[in-house]
């Protein structure tokens, strides 16, 4: 089936690595131009390059906070002038804090809250005058099954995404007919999981570590997911042929969520 995204043009935030990058790689393959942004600008280009595109696709990439509303605005709107308009972004930037409640600071607290919340507005606000304009117009927030089924040893990071989850309902009414849905991960592969596996020094290869990992989380399907399983709905979502669904949340989890 044509998703129809040929020639349209999709922010994504977080593309160095993981998730953003498999969903920048399946958006050029599609046909689409990625406006892609992290903070470190030299390894996005870098991760960028090689990926293959269909005709036509076009990237426009920087170096960007996303905490950083100035920046993001004044990025987004250069990109919009040079593609000639926006037709959707993927809030993906992020990241995990690994700490129990009473173990977090207030200060990282108010980081974990500023990043799934303002990293979200930010780029949403700096957006939206051009989604507005756009035939087809589409958000999608990576966000975690954390939302609802929160772990102590994640406290903050459970918290703030059970608070994206809200928003995320609340823009789809607030902004329609922009359309602005959530994708909830479980468990996935990015690299990170391979570096806590070096850390852990344990004579168990990757793939003993990360399945018994998978089920003393209970992940039905017994194993990690790989980003590119990730980006497949991401994408579907940003699609115009995904034309009926807003407010909605997808688990990507290979089953781990314990909730009907
Ligand atoms: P990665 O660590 O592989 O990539 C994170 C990306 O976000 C990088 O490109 C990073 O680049 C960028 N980034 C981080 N902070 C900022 C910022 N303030 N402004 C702009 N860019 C930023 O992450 P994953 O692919 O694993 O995760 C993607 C999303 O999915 C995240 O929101 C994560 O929290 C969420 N998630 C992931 C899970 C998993 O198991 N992997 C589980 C549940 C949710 P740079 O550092 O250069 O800025």
């Amino acid at each position: 089936m044509d998703l129809d995204l040929a020639g349209r043009s999709y922010v994504v935030t977080g593309a160095s690595s993981g998730v953003g990058l498999a969903t920048a790689a399946l958006l050029l393959g599609e046909g689409a131009h990625v406006v892609a942004c992290a903070r470190d600008g030299d390894r996005l280009a870098a991760a960028l390059r090689p990926l293959p595109r269909a005709q036509g696709a076009r990237v426009v990439a920087g170096g960007c906070d996303v905490l950083d509303a100035d920046g993001v605005a004044a990025f987004v709107a250069s990109a919009a002038e040079e593609l000639g308009g926006l037709d959707g972004v993927v809030n993906n930037a992020g990241r995990s804090l690994l700490a129990p409640a009473a173990e977090t600071t207030r200060e990282q607290w108010h980081e974990e809250f500023d990043l799934k919340i303002f990293g979200v507005l930010n780029t949403v606000r700096a957006a939206e005058p051009y989604l507005r304009r756009a035939a087809a117009p589409s958000v999608v927030n990576v966000n975690a099954i954390l939302a609802r089924q929160p772990e102590s040893r994640l406290a903050a990071t459970s918290a703030a995404r059970a608070a994206l989850l809200n928003l995320t309902r609340t823009l789809s009414a607030d902004l329609a007919p922009i359309r602005v849905n959530s994708v909830c991960l479980g468990l996935v592969d990015t690299g990170q999981w391979r570096r806590r596996h070096e850390a852990a020094g344990v004579p168990d290869s990757y793939e003993e570590w990360t399945g018994a990992l998978a089920a003393d989380r209970g992940v039905a399907l017994g194993r990690l997911g790989r980003a590119e399983e990730v980006a497949y709905p991401i994408v579907a979502l940003l699609s115009p042929r995904a034309s009926y669904i807003t407010g909605a949340s997808i688990d990507v989890g290979g089953g781990v969520a314990r909730y009907v």
